[in-house]
């Protein structure tokens, strides 16, 4: 039994004993139990005939609940919790129904339904009022319908005389679609490069467990691939999980599949309401559902037979899960494919390095329709001290006076990145979280802190920070004053921290404050003012990040965009994933070597897969396209390698760096930080950890500290290790080591195996 407590320290399995009167338990049922002094969900993780406990007062566990899960999932938390340094608990805690804590069940509804002589009555007219009379009518020609539409007073009195029948249904909760891009539910005639894809992964489906690449330049029609596959998964009998990277990017896949499947496509992502997620999960265990699409935790799904698991754009960062246990959903979908004898396929243009060393690979080398990859030019902005490139104005204004549409990239919320005195260089910083506070001018009360926050791109975020400070004053834009406004705050991206926009600097009492760097806040009113003014020829921005809305409007953004005549999509990295949008003609990307600027081994990788995926949200359609790149390091290799598309001479050559510098796939690596309020406590901790390290069969860099986060400092550990299941297993021992000591109370570790 593994009672789903939150703490390390109590990590079961624990013994109860069974009853008949418990009815039916088996591997992954749900039980209620008596837990110390409280009542505690447990998921049963093995049964036996005898507990190994031996003092023959074993508890019974008070009641069967919920669905539970099947014993497969049941053996992926035990794998999970020792793969990521964690508990089986806190694994299962991933996999169960959603809101099977909180007792989430079903909907019911009432439904009303006309009688034998509710029809008779109706034929006869006695006694009716004229509003009974319509009632009755409508149900006797519509069927049964749902009671509160109708009045469920009126129908009372109806059913008291017996001419209705009222019933409480299960109704379940589905998510609302969004009808985005183009989808059909009909195959259109492959091209031959998708043929002998698909070909390769049918003639694999039936056959264990097989992994392939599909490696398929932007709009290539991987996704007609992934359908191909999925329904030959479904005609054999089996099931299947497509895994999408980012939850803004679900309602688009899903509007593909389900055009094609219908209802046996269910979704599942943390944007739903808990109930319409609770139904969905239910449909899936139940079998009515047997595709699941969603994010990374759609990898759990509790499908049986599963005979498929898609991971689509495989080289996002997003299937890293930052919460406890930290998996990653693309090392999760392999064990289950392992474990189910399922084939799975990893979809990209830009894929990672570790991909193509493990996978074979299938190709798609061309567009489809034999359209051209996107020419991809590079704007030097090295002198120039404006956001936008003339080159790119001028072809922004050629796009507006062709009705035409673009997208553009910046990886930056917000109005400016950070704020400084000019006359003693402070810079405004979060209280909390040694960073800068990014300036916000629209008229929005929610700034979310970066949901996942990626601790390497913090700390760069902060090293770029001090860096700057000397330049300040050369760089800082020439706008005194500029910073007065009614709406404007300073925010922090990591916690969500907001002040108002300082008057005078605290420092030196100076009222002359510079403002650095534009976000895309600033862009978006930059292009509403140079384009978009003119009421007659419309040509609307939209503005796609985490700050303009929720993943509804998110949504509805896109799906304006994609209905709009023209006009220009503004955002972060969202809108570079996966958008099939035909006539997006010019493809802007905005300091581009800004992702470079992180000190991670993965910071050239994402720079090229960022400039190549947005170049493949262009020139999808039969329009002449373009890309522009405007950067401060035109020379930098993952950008002259994105400027010829050439995504196996960057793999190629980042392999021989990573081999050269032991970086994955030729070591795993394996961080862990050490937390506290007080700076000597989180030292004192990484440094105890390093102590029982010292043995390992790894190498251990650090302890080294971090910039604090929410008020706590922090250290850090980083192992490198060939010998990856030794070095993990390592790490959670000496973490059990050093936790109980009433000296660290107060301090925290956290394990992030694989980080990303
Ligand atoms: P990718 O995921 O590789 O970037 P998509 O799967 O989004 O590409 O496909 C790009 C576009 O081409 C989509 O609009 C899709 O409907 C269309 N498409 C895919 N395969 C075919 C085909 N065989 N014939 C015609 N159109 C296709
Ligand atoms: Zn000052
Ligand atoms: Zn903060």
């Amino acid at each position: 039994m593994q009672p789903l407590t939150r703490t390390r320290a109590v990590r079961g399995p624990f013994d109860y004993r069974l009853t008949e009167e418990h009815g039916e338990v088996a591997v992954g049922s749900l039980l209620r139990v008596p837990f110390g002094a409280q009542r505690a969900l447990g998921v049963v993780v093995e049964l036996a005939e005898t507990s190994t406990v031996h003092d023959g007062r074993l508890v019974e566990p008070e009641q069967v609940v919920g669905a539970g899960v099947g014993s497969d999932l049941v053996a992926l938390a035990g794998w999970m919790a020792r793969e990521y340094c964690s508990t089986p608990a806190r694994a299962l805690s991933l996999m169960l129904a959603p809101g099977a804590a909180a007792g989430t069940g079903a909907r019911r509804v009432l439904v009303a339904q006309l009688t034998d002589a509710g029809q008779a009555a109706l034929r006869d007219g006695s006694r009716l009022t004229a509003g009974q009379r319509a009632l009755l009518g409508g149900l006797a020609e519509g069927g049964p319908a749902e009671a509160a539409t109708l009045g469920t007073g009126a129908l009372r009195r109806l059913e008291r005389r017996g001419l209705v029948s009222l019933q409480r249904r299960a109704r379940p909760r589905r998510p609302a679609g969004h009808a985005i891009g183009s989808a059909s539910a009909t195959p259109p005639p492959l091209t031959d490069e998708q043929d002998v894809a698909l070909r390769a992964l049918t003639g694999a489906l039936g056959g264990g467990h097989a992994e392939f690449l599909l490696q398929g330049v932007t709009g290539s029609g991987k996704t007609e691939v992934y359908l191909g596959a999925v329904q030959a998964a479904l005609d054999a009998g089996r099931t299947a999980i497509v895994l999408v990277p980012e939850i803004a990017l679900t309602p688009q896949v899903l509007w593909r599949f389900r055009a094609r499947f219908g209802d046996v496509v269910a979704v599942l992502h943390s944007a739903l309401s808990l109930g319409a997620r609770h139904d969905e999960w239910m449909r899936l265990r139940g079998g009515e559902a047997r595709v699941c699409v969603g994010p990374r935790s759609a990898v759990f799904a509790p499908l049986a037979d599963l005979g498929l698991i898609i991971v689509d754009e495989e080289h996002e960062s997003s299937y890293k899960h930052e919460g406890d246990p930290r998996y990653d959903a693309r090392h999760v979908a392999r064990w289950r494919a392992r474990q189910h004898g399922a084939l799975l396929v990893a979809g990209s243009a830009t894929p990672r390095p570790e991909s193509v060393r493990a996978m074979p690979r299938l190709r798609l080398d061309r567009r489809i329709d034999h359209r051209p990859l996107p020419p991809v030019q590079v704007l030097d902005m090295r002198g120039f001290h404006q956001p936008l490139h003339p080159e790119t104005r001028l072809a922004l204004a050629d796009l507006r006076r062709a009705s035409g549409k673009a997208i553009l990239l910046l990886n930056r919320r917000g109005w400016c990145n950070f704020l400084s005195c000019r006359a003693c260089g402070r810079v405004w910083e979060c209280p909390d979280c040694e960073v800068a506070l990014v300036l916000h001018r629209s008229r929005m009360t929610r700034v979310p802190p970066t949901q996942r926050p990626d601790h390497a791109r913090l700390d760069a975020e902060s090293r770029t920070i001090r860096a700057a400070r000397d330049s300040a004053r050369q760089d800082a834009e020439r706008a005194p004053g500029a910073n007065a406004g009614p709406s404007n705050f300073v925010a922090c991206h990591h916690c969500g921290h907001r002040e108002r926009v300082p008057e005078r600097c605290p420092a030196c009492g100076s009222v002359s404050v510079a403002r650095h760097g534009a976000g895309t806040e600033r862009i978006e009113h930059e292009l509403r003012e140079a384009l978009g003014s003119d009421p007659a020829h419309p040509f609307p921005i939209f503005r796609l990040d985490a700050d303009s809305s929720a993943l509804a409007g998110r949504a509805r953004t896109l799906e304006a965009f994609g209905a709009a005549g023209a006009g220009v999509l503004v955002g972060t990295q969202m809108v570079a994933k996966g958008h099939d949008f035909p006539d997006v003609s010019l493809g802007l990307v905005l300091d581009a070597d800004q992702t470079l600027r992180f000190p991670d081994f993965r910071a050239e990788e994402r720079t090229f897969a960022l400039i190549t995926q947005l170049a493949g949200r262009t020139g999808r359609g039969p329009l002449p396209s373009r890309v522009l790149v405007q950067t401060l390091a035109p020379e930098a290799r993952p950008i002259r390698y994105a400027v010829r598309h050439d995504a196996d001479g960057f793999v190629a050559d980042e392999l021989i760096r990573r081999e050269a510098l032991a970086y994955p796939p030729f070591a795993s690596l394996i961080r862990v930080v050490c937390s506290a309020a007080e700076e000597p406590l989180a030292r004192e901790t990484a440094e105890a950890l390093a102590a029982q390290l010292a043995d390992a069969d790894a190498l251990v860099l650090g302890p080294a500290p971090l910039f604090a986060l929410r008020g706590r400092a922090r250290h850090q550990l980083v192992l490198k290790a060939t010998a990856r299941q030794a070095a993990i297993d390592a790490v959670g021992h000496a973490v059990d080591r050093i936790a109980p000591g009433a000296a660290r109370r107060g301090a925290s570790v956290s394990v992030d195996v694989d980080p990303r």
